[in-house]
């Protein structure tokens, strides 16, 4: 018999305008759809007059509902996933049934559409050339600092989620630990008050007395990664000790005199007269 489709349906994130015809027609044609909170997907469904078996597939029973889920696509059955908004398995459910189907050699289709990240960056005017999506951070205060201190050094621009009533307390978290850094939120993307706020931590925590709706929190990438860091250190020291540094991490001398020459961006023959006798 052959396998049914898993089909990756992403759904707008607030203007009912943003889904494809494709994804219309694949919610239109497949036999199941399986939602985040079925009652906000029947509100969607109920908008393009689509008729359909709905089931409840949300993060904390995703595991189980994946088992129930994977012998229906094994039958024939094709399933469409919809979170409810944006690009399901992006900080919303989806992960674990498309890891199993793919293990049942079920094909996996996306079907591409709104994602909030995505069109928070490319409106941000912060680098896109690379990014690191960090979605929510943890909200047990000791794993938020290690992961930001984790952070601290990251030279591509970052992109976290947050909930509005924790966004103040996360914006002063990121301060302390990489400071007073430039930053985009970018609140109630495709709806009626859609907004970017652009500045530094300090400038933007001044004009947010209240956060109402939903932001995207897009942080400039440091300028200094933690390797020019260390090397900007490293050139603070004499010669004698920027040897040392590198004979205790156990280099050949041609390759300490090599590796110090690049650092302090000096001639070879220069470091390597200074240690000519040694
Ligand atoms: N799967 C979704 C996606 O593809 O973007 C993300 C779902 S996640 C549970 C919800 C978070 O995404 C919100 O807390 C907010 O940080 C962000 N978000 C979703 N819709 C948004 C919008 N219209 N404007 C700004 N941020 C949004």
């Amino acid at each position: 018999m052959e396998k049914g489709n898993l089909y990756l349906v992403a759904t707008p994130i607030g203007n009912l305008e943003d889904i494809t015809f494709r994804a219309i027609n694949v919610l239109k044609e497949v036999d199941l759809i399986a939602a985040e909170d079925t009652r906000h997907t029947l509100k969607l469904l109920n908008h393009f007059e689509i008729s359909k078996p709905l089931i409840s597939y949300y993060k904390q029973i995703e595991k189980s509902k994946s088992d129930v889920l994977i012998p229906k696509l094994l039958s024939g059955k094709n399933i469409a996933i919809v979170s409810d908004a944006g690009a399901p398995g992006i900080s919303d459910p989806g992960e674990e049934i498309v890891k199993n189907a793919i293990k049942n050699g079920i094909r996996v289709i996306p079907i591409p559409g709104a994602c909030a990240f995505v069109n928070a960056l490319i409106a941000s005017g912060l680098d896109t050339k690379e990014f690191c999506f960090i979605g929510f951070l943890s909200a047990q205060k000791k794993e938020k600092k290690d992961k930001l201190e984790e952070l601290k050094y990251e030279t591509k621009t970052l992109i976290f989620y947050e909930a509005p009533h924790k966004l103040l307390g996360t914006l002063s978290t990121i301060c302390e630990i990489f400071g007073d850094r430039e930053v985009v939120l970018a609140r109630e993307l495709t709806k009626i008050h859609e907004e970017f706020i652009r500045g530094k931590i300090s400038e933007v925590l001044e004009k947010l007395q209240e956060p109402k709706g939903e932001f995207v929190l897009l942080v400039k990438g440091n300028d200094i990664s933690k390797q020019d860091l260390n090397i900007e250190n490293l050139n603070k020291m004499s010669l004698e000790e920027h040897y040392k540094y590198y004979e205790e991490k156990s280099l050949e001398k041609k390759e300490i005199i090599k590796q110090i020459a690049k650092d302090r961006k000096i001639n070879k023959n220069e470091v390597y007269k200074k240690f000519l006798n040694n």
